[in-house]
């Protein structure tokens, strides 16, 4: 693997058609060589199937591509996402729990669908998981109400049918913070806390629960992002900078005029020494 080059912008955080993103990976890679970044993850939801796309699209090109997933997992209230970066594109283990989990996600979607069915909303589970590229969801089945003329809108499936205490929800069962972290690392990979402040929980109570992370093995925080102000990113560069983690971050681009252009870390942008640290810790892990 290349180190980061000085001259081009680095993204740590991107999705393809593989999760819920709209560019395809070999399209992504495209766009980020136009958009002069030269260091690019691919973090899609929950699997890593873009992934080989991406890196041979990215051989062809002047682009580092670093194999990468955004895992989501389990916390008692907001939402917690974790980056995981690897040095190999199909990291054994996290390859074969992302199959897995893939699995009990459509398992858990037939389940909402057959509820649908009993209250009277049919909708057609094959169309629902063709509706959806990499993992089956609960938007995924709102959309199918929406277009089978049961529900006005996603929000209005939701409101029905599909939120936590709704008529149609199944639960689902994800790693939790911990597990994931050591999963990552047991491929030999660095997990990265992605936009810490969807925790919502306040910056002292984000503190410690860092802290507790980074005790277990967390490798990062994302430090750079676009839609940080500039307090907030000072807040996650000094907490970084306390328990000795890595600042990453990203645009965490989803596609052309969704949320902020590829390759925008904010102001100051993801230093390149970010990726060279990432390299290294990914090299020293691999040895
Ligand atoms: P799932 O992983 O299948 O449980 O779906 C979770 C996704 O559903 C979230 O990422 C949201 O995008 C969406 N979602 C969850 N709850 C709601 C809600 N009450 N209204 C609208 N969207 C929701
Ligand atoms: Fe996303
Ligand atoms: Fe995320
Ligand atoms: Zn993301």
């Amino acid at each position: 693997m290349r180190t980061a080059s000085a001259a081009g912008l680095v993204d740590l955080h991107t999705h393809t058609t593989a999760s819920d993103g709209d560019l395809s990976p070999r399209a992504l890679v495209e766009a980020a060589a136009a958009a002069e970044v030269t260091t690019l993850a691919v973090t899609d939801h929950d699997t890593m199937a873009g992934v080989p796309e991406a890196m041979e699209a990215a051989a062809q090109r002047a682009v580092t591509l670093i194999p990468a997933v955004e895992l989501s997992v389990q916390v008692p209230r907001g939402s917690m996402h974790l980056l995981g970066y690897f040095a190999e594109p199909a990291p054994p283990q996290v390859c074969r729990y992302l199959e897995a989990a893939g699995q009990r996600r459509r398992d858990r979607a037939e389940e909402i669908v057959a509820r649908l069915a009993a209250l009277g909303v049919p909708v057609d589970f094959d169309e629902v998981c063709a509706q959806a590229a990499g993992n089956v969801g609960r938007p995924h089945i709102a959309d199918a109400l929406v277009a089978a003329g049961h529900c006005s809108s996603r929000a209005d499936a939701f409101r029905r049918y599909l939120n936590d205490h709704g008529p149609a929800y199944v639960g689902y069962e994800a790693l939790t913070p911990v597990e994931a972290i050591r999963l990552i690392r047991d491929d030999g990979g660095v997990a990265v806390l992605a936009h810490p402040y969807s925790l919502g929980v306040r910056p002292g109570e984000l503190m410690s629960a860092v802290q507790r992370l980074a005790a277990r093995g967390l490798g990062g925080i994302e430090v750079h992002r676009p839609e940080y102000d500039a307090p907030q990113r000072r807040r996650y560069a000094r907490m970084a900078a306390a328990f000795r983690l890595l600042g990453g971050g990203g645009s965490d681009f989803h596609g052309p005029g969704r949320g902020y252009a590829l390759g925008n870390t904010g102001d100051p942008p993801l230093p390149a020494a970010a990726a060279d640290r990432l390299q290294e810790a990914l090299a020293t892990a691999a040895r």
